[in-house]
């Protein structure tokens, strides 16, 4: 057990800490707190709801409260994040742990008008949490100015770093100073981001506290292989079994969370539903009725996969597995944080047996299979086998998994699990950080890398 008195914090910041009854430290904050005092390069992974905000936070209240204040427009401190919603939930627990420290905070993200977002910046920030699409529009209109920037911060840094934001990253990499401290953080990283990562950084530490691409041991996770077709019958079975409980249900378009939502109403149910072409108030009341229990069901798509902290979620339910095998471990992160129990169901199909081999590749694990006798699947989904062997394969899928086939799915499928290059296929809906309102809706900011 780790006081927060022992890693060198400020007694106003312990005795936020006290009001807010955080008694101890979590196993990163023990660990990355000090380094970061230090002034030390970090590269922290550390598994889903284990409190990696306040690692990073903390540590940069500490320093920021020492010295200087930023001058108009300014920033000191920069924390990039992938998604509107949690640049917002960043800043609420930046406020929260500044508690009387004299130092100023704010979030800038799209979806909004920039007006109010270019006044507050006048003042400076000692604090900025960020989508990389609106800070660039900011800087380019001069609202926000980097030449006081002393640390920056990457929440969710292997997302942040991979294909879908490096146009934008690289501008800001340019108009950021060199010197500086920089902090990774993610629940997963790829060598692909790990060797990127080596080359921004300087001297830097690698921090892990727990199995890298590991979920949390507090979380149950077991799927139902059933046949395609069935999928949303048995999602409504689901949902009756578990009446009164919060779901948090992934899937995979835009379309499916408008029809799940219409759905799930016509049951009488009390539901919402989160994707990237919603209003951006719209994304913001889905998210805070979910968070404060008013709505039951909140259908989303990996636009809700990363970061998103919800009090006590009970259960994460897939009704199709993630094209990327990490996005898997943090849809369900979101379940199962800060040592409570959680769980999590997917429902698989045959089609999906390859994007299931490589996620319990990357876990390191097979995911239990658990059959329902009502929804017995006539279309087998083949055993797996840890190594992402898939002992039987159906003659259907054998075609789409011909190596070279150019079939991008299957390509993706077959890279190893900790191999970010399956990002290419963010056709789906993601995040939406772009600079204008509707830049992050379109599908193909996430184009797929071209075939050397
Ligand atoms: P992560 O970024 O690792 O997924 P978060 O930073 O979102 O996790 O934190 C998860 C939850 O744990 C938050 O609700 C946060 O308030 C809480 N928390 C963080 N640190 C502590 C602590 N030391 N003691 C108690 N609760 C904590
Ligand atoms: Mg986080």
């Amino acid at each position: 057990m780790t006081r927060f008195s022992e890693l060198g914090l400020a007694p106003q910041l312990q005795s936020t800490l006290d009001s807010l009854g955080y008694q101890e430290a979590t196993a990163i904050q023990a660990k990355a707190i000090p380094l970061v005092l230090k002034g030390r390069d970090l590269m922290a992974a550390a598994q889903t709801g284990t409190g990696k905000t306040a690692a990073f936070t903390l540590p940069l209240l500490e320093k920021l409260s020492i010295g200087g204040k930023a001058g108009s427009n300014a920033v000191r401190a920069l924390i990039l994040v992938p998604t509107r919603e949690l640049a917002e939930q960043v800043m609420q627990a930046v406020q929260k742990y500044t508690g009387e420290l004299p130092l100023r905070s704010y979030a800038v993200y799209g979806g909004v008008s920039i007006n109010p977002q270019m006044m507050a910046m006048r003042k400076g920030m000692d604090i900025l949490v960020a989508t990389p699409g609106r800070l660039l529009d900011l800087y380019r209109n001069n609202a926000v100015k980097f030449s006081e920037l002393q640390y920056l911060v990457l929440d969710e840094a292997d997302r942040m770093l991979d294909l879908g934001f490096a146009g934008e990253l690289d501008e800001i990499f340019c108009a950021i100073p060199r010197k500086r401290q920089t902090l990774l953080f993610s629940a997963t990283f790829s060598q692909r981001v790990k060797d990127m990562a080596a080359m921004m950084l300087r001297d830097p530490l690698s921090v892990e506290v727990s199995a890298p691409n590991s979920a949390a041991d507090t979380l149950q996770q077991w799927l139902i292989p059933l046949d395609k077709k069935r999928k949303t019958e048995c999602l409504q079975q689901l949902v009756s079994r578990n009446a009164g409980k919060q779901i948090l249900i992934f899937v995979k378009t835009r379309k499916s969370v408008d029809e799940l939502e219409n759905l799930f109403i016509a049951d009488g149910l009390s539901v919402a539903g989160i994707h990237g072409e919603k209003s951006q108030a719209a994304r913001m009341n889905a998210m805070q009725s979910f968070k404060s229990s008013e709505v039951q069901l909140l259908i989303a798509t990996d636009v809700a996969a990363r970061g998103l902290d919800v009090e006590e979620l009970p259960l994460v339910i897939n009704l199709e597995l993630p094209v990327n095998a990490e996005d898997y471990i943090h849809r369900i992160g979101r379940s199962g944080r800060k040592g409570n129990t959680g769980e999590a169901i997917s429902l698989v199909c045959a089609d999906e047996v390859q994007q299931l081999a490589t996620i319990e590749n990357m876990l390191g694990q097979l995911i239990e299979r658990r059959p329902q006798p009502d929804f017995e699947a006539t279309h087998k989904v083949p055993e797996t086998a840890l190594g992402g062997i898939i002992v039987k394969k159906p003659k259907k899928e054998k075609k789409k998994l011909i190596p070279g086939s150019g079939n991008s799915m299957a390509n993706a499928a077959r890279k190893p699990a900790n191999s970010r290059s399956g990002s290419g296929l963010r056709m789906f809906d993601h995040s939406e950080e772009g600079g204008t309102k509707s830049a992050g809706n379109r599908p193909d900011r996430r184009r797929p890398r071209k075939k050397k």
